[in-house]
């Protein structure tokens, strides 16, 4: 195992997320270099002289060369919100050991929302949110929230004292009481999570974890592969078949026919003089306006 300095500071940290929760650095295994040794063994001496390692490691995220990436290993503990830890355990490939509420009486903390936090309903992503509620609305909701935390705890300990076991005393505490786990998992599989949950889709808790762990640790645990990741994966755009189309006629000025193109593949349609746009039109605006280009039906 290697560590490099700016590693074994990161081992004395702990990033704190949310109101309780954290992110700590348990261990890591390989760094940059090992996904070059890793790949220089199936590419032979005959490119070592050639290719830089940065390049290499650019090259093989560029065309999705997995399997050098897993050559490196990552340790966690951490301490999530059980709703939002229930969205991290969907990552298959991690193998994790979680906190026993069965074993220990369940930790006594849980999430909170300050007033100035709860998020209102999202009108166009059915999974999402968009502003804020008003203040004051929320200093009620954070106060029901307390009551709640408070009669569920209370419930629970009483059940606790009563000597119920603790696998059944715990069913009816709240998803947001934390949990704590161990979670390791290979480079591949953590930059594959990382570009899901960093991602502005991903729920606004999920999200603050995950950017903790690529901002903070990743990015000094392996800066090449965090450079190459941050420039073909989270910041880049892909362009379907139909997308390259598209863009091709708008490049050329046949704004006419792009339209025409778009409504026979059903992607917008003219309802009372403006354009109703499907979510792949949608989306594809926002690859346009990132281009620098302006979408014609908008
Ligand atoms: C914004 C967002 C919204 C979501 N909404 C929902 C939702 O509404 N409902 C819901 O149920 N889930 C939802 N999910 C969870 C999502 O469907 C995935 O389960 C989760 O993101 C894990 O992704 P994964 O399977 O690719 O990752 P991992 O489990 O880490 O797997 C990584 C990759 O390994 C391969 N793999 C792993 N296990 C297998 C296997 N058994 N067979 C074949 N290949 C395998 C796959 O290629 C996979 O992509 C959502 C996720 C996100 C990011």
């Amino acid at each position: 195992m290697k560590t490099s300095s700016t590693i074994a500071n990161l081992f004395n940290n702990s990033f704190p997320v949310l109101d309780d929760g954290f992110v700590r650095l348990v261990d890591v295994m390989g760094d940059d270099s090992s996904i070059v040794q890793a790949a220089r063994v199936s590419y032979g001496e005959g490119t070592k002289k050639v290719s830089e390692d940065k390049a290499l490691i650019r090259y093989l995220l560029r065309h999705r060369h997995t399997t050098p990436f897993e050559m490196c290993e990552i340790k966690l503990h951490v301490r999530v919100p059980m709703d939002c830890w229930r969205q991290w355990i969907r990552h298959r490939t991690a193998n994790v050991n979680e906190y026993s509420t069965r074993y220990s009486i369940a930790i006594d903390a849980a999430q909170t929302t300050e007033p100035d936090k709860w998020r209102i309903q999202a009108q166009g992503n059915r999974q999402g949110s968009e502003g804020y509620l008003p203040t004051e609305v929320g200093r009620q909701l954070s106060q029901r929230e307390a009551e709640l935390h408070d009669s569920c705890r209370k419930v629970y300990t009483d059940r606790i004292d009563a000597g119920i076991a603790r696998e059944q005393a715990r069913k009816d505490l709240p998803l947001s009481t934390y949990t704590e786990a161990y979670w390791k998992i290979d480079l591949h599989n953590l930059l594959h999570f990382l570009a899901l949950r960093m991602d502005s889709h991903a729920q606004n808790e999920i999200r603050q974890y995950a950017n903790i762990i690529g901002n903070e640790i990743v990015s000094k645990w392996v800066p090449l592969t965090w450079a190459a990741f941050l420039d073909y994966r989270l910041n880049s755009i892909s362009l379907s078949e139909s997308e390259i189309g598209f863009i091709a006629l708008l490049n050329s000025g046949k704004h006419g026919v792009l339209l025409e193109s778009m409504q026979e593949r059903g992607w917008i349609k003219k309802v009372d003089n403006s354009w109703k746009v499907t979510r792949e039109a949608d989306e594809f605006a926002s690859k346009l306006m990132t281009l620098g280009l302006t979408p014609p039906w908008q």
